[in-house]
């Protein structure tokens, strides 16, 4: 009973995710290592996101099959997959910084923002408590960002190195040469370079823990 409530909750949420993203199909993909994935394709803008396991579906988006190898696919694809297989303690990190950021949002700020109102209103503000209130708030900020960038980049490098696994090291550093010829084709915004850089652990740091540990086995 409560499998299908949880069930039936993250198909709402997968089908109001996936409103402005057109399905192509459900598809299978066969790795090189014979491992079989089921994804969905899709249309969609390649500056949104090209592929995504998301409310426990792999996404992929018809961009990808259109202007990439069949080696960068299989990356592309062996690291959902290997989302999807992450263990779920490994998400607890990032779900206490969701749950942080959540209460903050919905009990603190509006709290705060009340206070402010109420007291320039009746003009009792003092600048220090102004400043405290926002040097808080940054702090608070910096707060949630040292929790969050390890985590996703927990998330994400093992998700990189499941993919390494999968096409082996030799594919992998192909797949990065057309990966860094093509990423110019999509003009990414400042914003989005900053989301990037605080998410996915860059791909020089998983190429050296890959040679470390492949030297100390
Ligand atoms: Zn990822």
């Amino acid at each position: 009973m409560l499998e299908k409530i949880y069930n039936w909750f993250v198909g709402l949420a997968f089908s109001q995710y996936m409103k402005n993203r057109p399905f192509i199909g459900n598809k299978h993909h066969q790795l090189p290592n014979g491992e079989q994935v089921e994804y969905i394709e899709f249309y969609g803008d390649p500056r949104d996101l090209f592929a995504q396991y998301i409310w426990k579906r792999i996404i992929i988006s018809e961009w990808v099959f259109k202007n990439y190898s069949e080696n960068a696919q299989d990356v592309v694809i062996a690291h959902e997959l290997g989302h999807k297989k992450t263990p779920a303690y490994m998400s607890i990190p990032l779900i206490i910084v969701l749950l942080l950021s959540a209460i903050v949002g919905l009990i603190f700020a509006p709290l705060v923002f009340l206070y402010l109102v109420f007291s320039l209103l009746s003009h009792q503000i003092t600048i220090n408590i102004f400043v405290f209130l926002v040097f808080g708030i940054f702090l608070w900020e910096v707060i949630l960002l040292l929790i969050f960038m390890p985590a996703s980049w927990a998330l994400e490098g093992y998700a990189e190195f499941y993919a390494i696994n999968v096409v082996g090291i030799d594919a992998y550093k192909r797949y990065l040469i057309e990966w860094k010829q093509k990423r110019n084709i999509i003009k990414k915004s400042r914003v989005e370079l900053i989301r990037i850089l605080v998410s996915y652990p860059p791909r020089s740091l998983i190429l050296w823990v890959h040679s470390k540990l492949s030297k100390s086995k």
